[in-house]
Protein backbone atom coordinates (compact mmCIF):
# COMPACT_ATOMS: atom_id res chain seq x y z
CA UNK A 1 0.00 0.00 0.00
CA UNK A 2 2.68 2.20 0.84
CA UNK A 3 4.61 4.44 -1.57
CA UNK A 4 3.85 5.86 -5.29
CA UNK A 5 0.24 6.36 -6.71
CA UNK A 6 -2.02 3.79 -6.14
CA UNK A 7 -5.88 3.25 -7.62
CA UNK A 8 -8.28 0.79 -6.43
CA UNK A 9 -12.00 0.18 -6.23
CA UNK A 10 -14.26 -1.32 -3.95
CA UNK A 11 -14.00 -4.67 -5.60
CA UNK A 12 -16.09 -6.96 -3.31
CA UNK A 13 -19.24 -4.92 -3.75
CA UNK A 14 -18.85 -4.08 -7.77
CA UNK A 15 -18.46 -8.36 -8.66
CA UNK A 16 -21.54 -9.64 -9.39
CA UNK A 17 -23.51 -6.30 -9.55
CA UNK A 18 -24.69 -6.34 -13.37
CA UNK A 19 -27.13 -3.09 -12.83
CA UNK A 20 -27.52 -0.41 -10.37
CA UNK A 21 -31.23 -0.07 -9.57
CA UNK A 22 -30.43 2.33 -6.90
CA UNK A 23 -31.86 5.14 -8.30
CA UNK A 24 -35.20 3.89 -8.56
CA UNK A 25 -36.04 3.49 -4.94
CA UNK A 26 -39.19 1.99 -5.41
CA UNK A 27 -39.90 -2.11 -4.15
CA UNK A 28 -41.91 -2.08 -7.40
CA UNK A 29 -39.19 -1.97 -9.26
CA UNK A 30 -37.78 -4.68 -6.89
CA UNK A 31 -40.66 -7.22 -7.00
CA UNK A 32 -41.31 -6.47 -10.79
CA UNK A 33 -37.44 -7.24 -11.66
CA UNK A 34 -37.24 -10.27 -9.23
CA UNK A 35 -40.87 -11.87 -10.63
CA UNK A 36 -41.10 -10.48 -14.22
CA UNK A 37 -38.46 -11.22 -17.54
CA UNK A 38 -40.41 -8.37 -19.76
CA UNK A 39 -39.81 -4.76 -19.88
CA UNK A 40 -43.36 -3.60 -20.75
CA UNK A 41 -44.49 -5.72 -17.55
CA UNK A 42 -42.08 -4.48 -15.53
CA UNK A 43 -42.46 -0.84 -16.39
CA UNK A 44 -46.29 -1.88 -15.75
CA UNK A 45 -46.05 -3.21 -11.90
CA UNK A 46 -43.60 -0.74 -11.29
CA UNK A 47 -45.77 1.94 -11.88
CA UNK A 48 -48.60 0.56 -10.05
CA UNK A 49 -46.26 -0.07 -6.80
CA UNK A 50 -45.22 3.67 -7.75
CA UNK A 51 -48.51 4.86 -7.53
CA UNK A 52 -49.70 2.90 -4.25
CA UNK A 53 -46.24 3.60 -2.68
CA UNK A 54 -46.60 7.90 -3.60
CA UNK A 55 -50.36 7.25 -1.57
CA UNK A 56 -47.93 6.39 1.41
CA UNK A 57 -47.58 9.59 3.18
CA UNK A 58 -47.07 10.64 7.25
CA UNK A 59 -47.64 13.92 8.25
CA UNK A 60 -43.98 15.47 9.24
CA UNK A 61 -42.92 19.07 10.28
CA UNK A 62 -42.45 20.82 7.14
CA UNK A 63 -44.99 18.78 4.88
CA UNK A 64 -45.70 15.10 4.54
CA UNK A 65 -43.37 12.63 4.35
CA UNK A 66 -43.13 9.33 1.89
CA UNK A 67 -42.30 6.35 3.09
CA UNK A 68 -40.97 3.60 0.97
CA UNK A 69 -42.67 -0.17 0.61
CA UNK A 70 -39.83 -1.72 1.90
CA UNK A 71 -39.04 0.47 4.81
CA UNK A 72 -42.68 0.10 5.77
CA UNK A 73 -41.79 -4.54 5.73
CA UNK A 74 -40.83 -4.38 9.20
CA UNK A 75 -43.91 -3.13 10.51
CA UNK A 76 -46.35 -5.09 9.36
CA UNK A 77 -43.98 -8.04 9.66
CA UNK A 78 -42.31 -8.18 12.95
CA UNK A 79 -45.72 -8.43 15.13
CA UNK A 80 -47.34 -10.53 12.57
CA UNK A 81 -44.18 -12.88 13.33
CA UNK A 82 -44.44 -12.72 16.90
CA UNK A 83 -48.15 -13.52 16.90
CA UNK A 84 -46.95 -16.45 15.04
CA UNK A 85 -44.19 -17.60 17.05
CA UNK A 86 -45.99 -17.13 20.45
CA UNK A 87 -48.60 -20.24 19.26
CA UNK A 88 -46.44 -22.88 19.99
CA UNK A 89 -42.82 -24.32 20.50
CA UNK A 90 -42.80 -25.68 16.97
CA UNK A 91 -44.05 -22.24 15.71
CA UNK A 92 -40.92 -20.30 17.53
CA UNK A 93 -38.76 -22.72 15.96
CA UNK A 94 -39.86 -22.31 12.54
CA UNK A 95 -40.32 -18.35 12.98
CA UNK A 96 -36.97 -18.10 13.68
CA UNK A 97 -35.37 -20.25 11.11
CA UNK A 98 -37.41 -18.68 8.64
CA UNK A 99 -36.60 -15.24 9.58
CA UNK A 100 -32.56 -16.33 9.33
CA UNK A 101 -33.07 -17.16 5.68
CA UNK A 102 -35.54 -14.46 4.17
CA UNK A 103 -33.14 -11.70 5.77
CA UNK A 104 -30.28 -13.35 4.02
CA UNK A 105 -32.18 -14.29 0.86
CA UNK A 106 -33.64 -10.39 1.19
CA UNK A 107 -29.77 -8.92 2.08
CA UNK A 108 -28.49 -10.58 -1.57
CA UNK A 109 -32.28 -9.11 -3.40
CA UNK A 110 -31.58 -5.44 -1.52
CA UNK A 111 -28.03 -5.14 -2.07
CA UNK A 112 -28.12 -6.07 -6.30
CA UNK A 113 -31.25 -4.22 -6.84
CA UNK A 114 -31.99 -1.87 -3.98
CA UNK A 115 -29.02 -0.85 -2.22
CA UNK A 116 -29.90 2.68 -0.69
CA UNK A 117 -33.37 0.40 1.44
CA UNK A 118 -33.98 1.33 4.75
CA UNK A 119 -35.58 -2.17 5.44
CA UNK A 120 -32.80 -2.96 7.70
CA UNK A 121 -32.60 0.30 9.79
CA UNK A 122 -36.59 -0.12 9.93
CA UNK A 123 -36.17 -3.85 10.84
CA UNK A 124 -33.04 -2.49 13.95
CA UNK A 125 -36.08 0.40 15.25
CA UNK A 126 -39.15 -2.02 15.07
CA UNK A 127 -37.56 -4.40 16.97
CA UNK A 128 -36.23 -2.25 19.93
CA UNK A 129 -39.80 0.06 19.89
CA UNK A 130 -41.32 -4.16 19.89
CA UNK A 131 -39.32 -5.69 22.69
CA UNK A 132 -39.49 -2.51 24.73
CA UNK A 133 -43.26 -2.33 24.74
CA UNK A 134 -43.32 -6.26 25.27
CA UNK A 135 -41.08 -5.71 28.38
CA UNK A 136 -43.05 -2.42 29.34
CA UNK A 137 -46.48 -3.63 28.87
CA UNK A 138 -46.25 -7.44 29.52
CA UNK A 139 -43.32 -8.54 31.59
CA UNK A 140 -43.05 -5.41 34.41
CA UNK A 141 -47.08 -5.68 35.23
CA UNK A 142 -46.20 -9.28 36.44
CA UNK A 143 -44.62 -7.61 39.43
CA UNK A 144 -41.62 -9.72 39.63
CA UNK A 145 -39.12 -7.19 37.99
CA UNK A 146 -37.61 -4.58 40.64
CA UNK A 147 -37.98 -0.80 39.56
CA UNK A 148 -34.11 -0.65 39.64
CA UNK A 149 -33.94 -3.97 37.57
CA UNK A 150 -36.21 -1.92 34.90
CA UNK A 151 -34.05 1.16 34.97
CA UNK A 152 -30.53 -0.46 34.71
CA UNK A 153 -32.47 -2.16 31.31
CA UNK A 154 -33.56 1.18 30.31
CA UNK A 155 -30.21 2.95 30.77
CA UNK A 156 -28.45 -0.01 28.85
CA UNK A 157 -31.51 0.57 26.36
CA UNK A 158 -30.67 4.43 26.30
CA UNK A 159 -26.88 4.17 26.25
CA UNK A 160 -26.56 1.88 23.06
CA UNK A 161 -29.70 3.93 21.12
CA UNK A 162 -27.43 7.09 22.30
CA UNK A 163 -24.50 5.33 20.53
CA UNK A 164 -26.12 4.28 17.51
CA UNK A 165 -27.58 7.97 16.89
CA UNK A 166 -24.02 8.93 17.12
CA UNK A 167 -22.80 6.14 14.88
CA UNK A 168 -25.16 7.84 12.30
CA UNK A 169 -25.01 11.57 12.79
CA UNK A 170 -21.16 10.92 12.49
CA UNK A 171 -20.75 9.12 9.73
CA UNK A 172 -20.69 11.99 7.29
CA UNK A 173 -17.51 13.17 9.20
CA UNK A 174 -15.85 9.53 7.35
CA UNK A 175 -16.65 11.24 3.64
CA UNK A 176 -13.92 12.39 1.89
CA UNK A 177 -14.76 16.27 0.47
CA UNK A 178 -14.19 16.88 -3.42
CA UNK A 179 -10.75 17.70 -4.09
CA UNK A 180 -8.35 18.65 -7.49
CA UNK A 181 -6.86 15.31 -8.32
CA UNK A 182 -3.81 17.87 -9.10
CA UNK A 183 -4.01 19.29 -6.01
CA UNK A 184 -1.65 18.06 -3.28
CA UNK A 185 -4.22 18.33 -0.31
CA UNK A 186 -5.00 14.81 -0.56
CA UNK A 187 -1.66 14.03 0.85
CA UNK A 188 -1.35 13.35 4.61
CA UNK A 189 1.37 13.42 6.80
CA UNK A 190 4.44 15.16 6.43
CA UNK A 191 4.97 13.65 3.05
CA UNK A 192 5.49 10.20 4.35
CA UNK A 193 2.11 8.73 3.95
CA UNK A 194 1.02 8.65 0.15
CA UNK A 195 -2.00 9.50 -2.12
CA UNK A 196 -4.30 7.44 -3.59
CA UNK A 197 -7.01 8.08 -6.16
CA UNK A 198 -10.19 6.55 -5.97
CA UNK A 199 -11.11 4.41 -8.69
CA UNK A 200 -14.71 4.96 -8.83
CA UNK A 201 -14.71 9.20 -8.20
CA UNK A 202 -11.54 9.86 -9.42
CA UNK A 203 -11.13 11.89 -6.46
CA UNK A 204 -7.59 12.13 -4.34
CA UNK A 205 -8.24 10.34 -0.95
CA UNK A 206 -5.80 9.55 1.87
CA UNK A 207 -4.69 6.39 2.73
CA UNK A 208 -7.08 3.50 3.92
CA UNK A 209 -9.95 5.27 2.45
CA UNK A 210 -12.58 3.21 0.10
CA UNK A 211 -15.32 3.90 -2.01
CA UNK A 212 -18.60 2.82 -0.62
CA UNK A 213 -21.03 2.37 -3.26
CA UNK A 214 -24.13 2.54 -1.26
CA UNK A 215 -22.72 5.39 0.50
CA UNK A 216 -21.72 6.87 -2.94
CA UNK A 217 -18.70 8.36 -1.16
CA UNK A 218 -15.44 7.53 -0.38
CA UNK A 219 -15.01 6.32 3.07
CA UNK A 220 -11.73 7.06 5.54
CA UNK A 221 -10.64 3.69 6.99
CA UNK A 222 -13.67 2.47 6.00
CA UNK A 223 -14.53 -0.64 7.48
CA UNK A 224 -17.91 -2.05 6.75
CA UNK A 225 -21.62 -0.44 5.18
CA UNK A 226 -23.57 -1.32 8.75
CA UNK A 227 -27.13 -1.81 6.60
CA UNK A 228 -29.13 -1.96 10.03
CA UNK A 229 -27.76 1.55 10.86
CA UNK A 230 -27.99 2.30 7.40
CA UNK A 231 -24.33 4.11 7.11
CA UNK A 232 -20.93 3.04 6.77
CA UNK A 233 -18.29 2.76 9.67
CA UNK A 234 -15.28 4.28 9.40
CA UNK A 235 -12.90 6.56 11.06
CA UNK A 236 -15.06 8.78 12.96
CA UNK A 237 -17.33 6.46 14.17
CA UNK A 238 -15.78 3.12 14.58
CA UNK A 239 -15.61 3.44 18.26
CA UNK A 240 -19.09 4.34 18.73
CA UNK A 241 -20.33 1.71 16.66
CA UNK A 242 -18.13 -1.71 18.59
CA UNK A 243 -19.89 0.46 21.66
CA UNK A 244 -23.23 0.54 20.60
CA UNK A 245 -22.35 -2.80 20.04
CA UNK A 246 -21.35 -3.93 23.67
CA UNK A 247 -24.07 -2.18 24.87
CA UNK A 248 -26.82 -4.14 23.24
CA UNK A 249 -25.68 -6.98 23.79
CA UNK A 250 -25.73 -5.95 27.56
CA UNK A 251 -29.13 -4.44 27.15
CA UNK A 252 -30.25 -7.62 24.78
CA UNK A 253 -28.98 -10.16 27.47
CA UNK A 254 -30.29 -8.13 30.85
CA UNK A 255 -33.61 -7.70 29.33
CA UNK A 256 -33.51 -11.58 28.37
CA UNK A 257 -32.75 -12.78 31.69
CA UNK A 258 -35.09 -10.18 33.50
CA UNK A 259 -37.90 -12.34 31.05
CA UNK A 260 -37.12 -15.42 31.44
CA UNK A 261 -36.99 -15.52 35.17
CA UNK A 262 -40.77 -13.92 34.81
CA UNK A 263 -42.44 -15.92 33.06
CA UNK A 264 -40.50 -19.14 33.87
CA UNK A 265 -39.71 -20.92 36.90
CA UNK A 266 -36.46 -19.36 38.35
CA UNK A 267 -33.30 -20.72 39.82
CA UNK A 268 -30.55 -19.18 41.63
CA UNK A 269 -27.31 -19.80 40.36
CA UNK A 270 -24.52 -19.92 42.87
CA UNK A 271 -26.77 -18.25 45.44
CA UNK A 272 -26.92 -15.13 43.74
CA UNK A 273 -28.13 -14.80 39.70
CA UNK A 274 -31.45 -15.46 39.53
CA UNK A 275 -31.62 -17.95 36.04
CA UNK A 276 -34.73 -19.19 34.31
CA UNK A 277 -35.00 -23.38 34.94
CA UNK A 278 -38.35 -24.70 33.42
CA UNK A 279 -40.10 -22.78 30.44
CA UNK A 280 -42.33 -25.08 29.72
CA UNK A 281 -45.28 -24.27 30.44
CA UNK A 282 -44.89 -20.75 28.46
CA UNK A 283 -47.49 -21.41 25.77
CA UNK A 284 -50.50 -22.13 28.01
CA UNK A 285 -50.91 -18.18 28.03
CA UNK A 286 -50.57 -15.42 25.10
CA UNK A 287 -48.98 -12.87 26.46
CA UNK A 288 -46.79 -14.85 28.75
CA UNK A 289 -45.79 -16.64 25.59
CA UNK A 290 -45.08 -13.45 23.59
CA UNK A 291 -42.71 -12.45 26.60
CA UNK A 292 -40.78 -16.08 26.04
CA UNK A 293 -40.68 -15.32 22.42
CA UNK A 294 -39.25 -11.81 22.81
CA UNK A 295 -36.60 -13.23 25.13
CA UNK A 296 -35.35 -15.96 22.81
CA UNK A 297 -35.03 -12.97 20.42
CA UNK A 298 -33.08 -10.87 22.52
CA UNK A 299 -30.78 -13.87 22.74
CA UNK A 300 -30.57 -14.61 19.41
CA UNK A 301 -29.15 -11.28 18.63
CA UNK A 302 -26.98 -11.08 21.75
CA UNK A 303 -25.76 -13.94 20.35
CA UNK A 304 -25.30 -12.64 16.46
CA UNK A 305 -23.93 -9.50 18.03
CA UNK A 306 -21.13 -10.76 19.92
CA UNK A 307 -19.77 -12.77 16.82
CA UNK A 308 -19.57 -9.58 15.01
CA UNK A 309 -17.82 -7.57 18.35
CA UNK A 310 -15.47 -10.40 18.12
CA UNK A 311 -15.00 -9.90 14.94
CA UNK A 312 -14.16 -6.27 15.66
CA UNK A 313 -12.04 -7.23 18.30
CA UNK A 314 -9.54 -9.59 16.09
CA UNK A 315 -9.45 -6.92 13.08
CA UNK A 316 -8.27 -4.14 16.01
CA UNK A 317 -6.22 -6.15 17.56
CA UNK A 318 -4.84 -6.87 13.94
CA UNK A 319 -4.28 -3.50 12.96
CA UNK A 320 -6.86 -3.95 10.03
CA UNK A 321 -9.91 -2.35 8.85
CA UNK A 322 -12.91 -4.57 7.71
CA UNK A 323 -12.52 -3.63 4.04
CA UNK A 324 -8.59 -4.40 4.28
CA UNK A 325 -9.38 -7.62 5.75
CA UNK A 326 -12.11 -8.83 2.89
CA UNK A 327 -9.53 -7.50 0.28
CA UNK A 328 -6.27 -9.45 1.33
CA UNK A 329 -6.43 -12.78 -0.10
CA UNK A 330 -5.16 -14.86 2.16
CA UNK A 331 -6.79 -13.93 5.17
CA UNK A 332 -7.00 -17.34 6.45
CA UNK A 333 -3.30 -17.37 7.01
CA UNK A 334 -2.46 -13.44 7.97
CA UNK A 335 -3.59 -13.23 11.53
CA UNK A 336 -0.03 -14.85 12.13
CA UNK A 337 2.22 -13.24 9.78
CA UNK A 338 3.68 -9.43 9.81
CA UNK A 339 2.46 -7.85 6.41
CA UNK A 340 0.10 -5.52 7.77
CA UNK A 341 1.41 -1.57 7.32
CA UNK A 342 -0.61 -0.40 9.67
CA UNK A 343 -0.31 -2.53 12.89
CA UNK A 344 1.84 -1.69 15.58
CA UNK A 345 0.70 -4.42 17.69
CA UNK A 346 -1.84 -5.09 19.65
CA UNK A 347 -1.78 -2.83 22.98
CA UNK A 348 -0.61 -0.02 20.60
CA UNK A 349 -3.27 -0.89 17.71
CA UNK A 350 -5.97 -0.42 20.69
CA UNK A 351 -4.71 2.97 21.90
CA UNK A 352 -4.74 3.93 17.93
CA UNK A 353 -8.14 3.07 17.91
CA UNK A 354 -9.31 4.62 21.15
CA UNK A 355 -7.65 7.48 20.42
CA UNK A 356 -9.36 7.34 16.65
CA UNK A 357 -6.44 7.92 15.09
CA UNK A 358 -5.76 7.14 11.56
CA UNK A 359 -2.35 5.47 11.54
ZN1 LIG B 1 -14.79 7.17 -4.23
ZN1 LIG C 1 -21.59 3.07 3.07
Amino acid sequence: MAGGLHIYGEQDLEQGILRDYSDKSTLGHVIANAIIKGTSQVERIAGIMSTFQDRLRVPWRGGAKQISMDSLLPIVLQPLLAYIAAQNLWCTLLVFVSIHICIFYMYNIFMKFLPRTKFFLMWTLTSIVLLMTVFEINVVPLMEILPEENFVLIVFVVAALACAYKVRSRAPLNHVPYTDPTDATGMVGNGKATEEVCSVCRKRVPPRTFHCRICQACVTKRDHHCVWFDCCVGEHNHLLFVLSLLLSILALVYGAILTLTTVCHPIFFMDIILLPDDCSDVYHDFQIALCFVSAVYCLVLATLLLGLLCNQCMLISLGETGQEWRMSHSSCCRPWMSDRPYSRGVLRNWLTFVSCQRY
